[in-house]
């Protein structure tokens, strides 16, 4: 039996050579990492949750008109997604302040702001994902004002869905992370979502509580990592209401 090729493995996830020339599959881990790799964790189920929960934020976001690079889930662990040319940015949204926007600037985690803020971070782990102005992206060629415009109109979009559909389950997301990647169709080239979104890349803060549904649990060690994103996909109705967390899932292919 032939092996499939590794493209790329990350912290978090593992890219193999898809099926059909332009598409990768993208398989979950387990693996927790917090402060660039300093504190790292196997959290059983974790990847199972986040194939299932970023398959649902990115299938709610093609309905709504959003280009994404994921074309189908396969299996507990892995989703068919488009190969894309990804730009080196961490495109970060913040509707409260928390983080290192509050510790960088010294206002109160939790603190509303009075629109939603987008930061830039240029990725490259080695330098720990630096903050960056888009003077600098556009300087050094990471992305043109073009594509810039396009990336906040695209941020703004994930946003106001995403803010919707956590409000919705008494859920605030409070900042996330995206990624975008570049396509060619013929000369055209367009920008979509890539990546994932998960509790992973996002801060999401029970409504009526304050408790941390994310990877704030993790990094922070309040609790377990698996109960708060078993919670998420409880309430999103994406596992069904009284199921546990999800422990040493078999793989199905
Ligand atoms: O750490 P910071 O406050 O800058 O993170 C902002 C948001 O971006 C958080 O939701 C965090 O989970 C996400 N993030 C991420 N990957 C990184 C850095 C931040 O998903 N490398």
């Amino acid at each position: 039996m032939a092996r499939r090729k590794l493209v790329y493995e990350g912290k978090a996830k593992i890219l193999y050579e898809g099926p059909e020339p332009g598409t990768l599959v993208q398989y979950f881990k387990d693996d927790a990492t917090a402060g660039n790799g300093e504190k790292k964790d196997v959290i059983d189920g974790k990847g199972v949750l986040n194939n299932r929960l970023s398959e649902f934020f990115m299938t709610g976001l093609a309905g709504v008109g959003v280009p994404t690079h994921f074309i189908k889930r396969l299996n507990m662990r892995e989703q068919l997604i488009r190969q894309v040319e990804i730009i080196p940015l961490e495109v970060i949204v913040r509707n409260v302040a928390a983080g290192s926007m509050s510790k960088r600037l010294g206002i109160e985690e939790g603190t509303p702001l009075p629109r939603p803020i987008i930061e830039f971070c240029y990725k490259d782990d080695k330098l720990g994902d630096p903050l960056v102005a888009e003077e600098h992206i556009i300087a050094f060629g990471w992305a043109s004002q073009q594509d810039l415009d396009d990336i906040v109109a695209l941020a703004l979009r994930v946003n106001d869905f995403m803010s919707g559909c956590m409000m919705a389950v008494g859920i605030k997301l409070v900042d996330f992370k995206i990624e975008i990647g570049r396509v060619w169709d013929n000369d055209f080239q367009r920008l979509i979502l890539a990546d994932e979104i998960s509790p992973d890349s996002c801060r999401l803060w029970d409504i009526e509580t304050g408790k941390k549904l994310d990877k704030d649990v993790f990094r922070r060690d309040l609790g377990s990592l698996a109960d708060a994103y078993t919670e998420v996909a409880r309430r999103l109705g994406v596992l069904p209401a009284n199921s546990g967390p999800v422990t040493r899932p078999t793989l199905i292919n």
